[in-house]
């Protein structure tokens, strides 16, 4: 995985130099590619509801948020989240075809029908209950704090205040900062990838992103950031369906079945064993503030 990152980060950075490309641009070639990659049913278009017909799932994600979903050296979506639903596609019958797109664009393809589900490390909140029903709960998750070793004063979300601070657009990191850090600037970028290449060339002073996220990019940047728990609430991912989709029974039966067999242990000891190693070993990861503390910090703070 720390390869991985190490040549990812190495690509976007020779992307931006070498071909101008702008943020649009880049998102643009990706979801031709994946475009390509993703099979429509007989009518072209995935609408939630002749998936038995076609016996496809397409699922829609955004493959820029490792460990969950990222494009593999083989060109194809790969992560936690793909193999997860590629395990809950083989149980219920379907094939499961992953359709890559902005984080912000896939309830929006959901609702127009362009998509079956969403997987993209997708926390559950109450604004996106209104358009859409969720999962179960497949893995709890929150918000982490990633910054340049030199600036080590910045470690929890009330220390966010007055920084400039780098988030991935339309996700619950955004809208927490935008809700309850009076930070000086939100820097709202496409992919996380890009809000921590510009925290390394010394845009922003600090990345709020999801924890697991957090560590990978640290872990493929050790020698320069460093990252702290946000201490704010956790977070809960979960699949995302059309409301009132029958879907959402079938999945979550699916998926105690692999937590029961063991199958969810396998996925999960993949993609975060090396994980939990990285955190004690190698990565200068603080988990000093509780959940209560840095709320009424950042309560002071305003
Ligand atoms: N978990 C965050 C959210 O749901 C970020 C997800 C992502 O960027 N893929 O908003």
């Amino acid at each position: 995985m720390k390869k991985f990152l190490k040549v990812l980060l190495a690509l976007s950075t020779a992307c931006m130099i070498f071909a101008g490309c702008t943020d649009s641009g880049s998102e643009n070639e990706q979801n031709t590619e994946a475009t390509t990659q993703a099979t429509s049913n007989e009518n072209g278009q995935a609408d939630g509801t002749d998936i038995n017909g076609s016996g496809k799932l397409i699922v829609g994600t955004n493959p820029e948020f490792p460990p969950f979903e990222y494009v593999g050296d083989s060109g194809e979506i790969e992560g936690f989240d793909v193999e997860l639903m590629n395990e809950v596609g083989k149980r219920l019958g379907y094939e499961v075809e992953f359709k890559s797109m902005e984080f912000k664009s896939l309830i929006g393809a959901m609702e127009a029908g362009s998509i079956d589900a969403v997987a993209a490390g997708m926390s559950i909140t109450k604004e996106r209950k209104l358009a859409v029903d969720f999962s179960d709960t497949y893995f709890n998750a929150s918000q982490y704090i990633i910054v340049n070793k030199e600036n080590q004063d910045i470690k929890k979300a009330a220390d966010l205040t007055g920084k400039i601070v780098g988030v991935q657009e339309g996700t619950t990191g955004d809208v927490y900062l935008t809700e309850n850090v009076k930070t000086q600037n939100i820097k709202r970028f496409k992919k996380g990838i890009d809000a921590v290449l510009d925290l390394k060339n010394g845009g922003c002073d600090a990345v709020f992103i999801d924890a697991q996220v957090a560590m990978d990019f640290v872990a493929a940047n050790e020698d320069q950031l460093v990252c702290f728990s946000g201490g704010i609430d956790s977070e809960e991912y979960a699949v995302a369906f059309p409301k009132g989709s029958e879907l959402v029974s079938k999945v979550n039966e699916a998926i105690a079945e692999m937590r029961a067999d063991g199958t969810y242990k396998t996925i999960y000891d993949k993609y975060f064993e090396e994980q939990s190693d990285d955190e004690t070993e190698d990565i200068s990861l603080e988990e000093n503030t509780s959940d209560e503390e840095s709320k009424e910090d950042v309560k002071k703070a305003e």
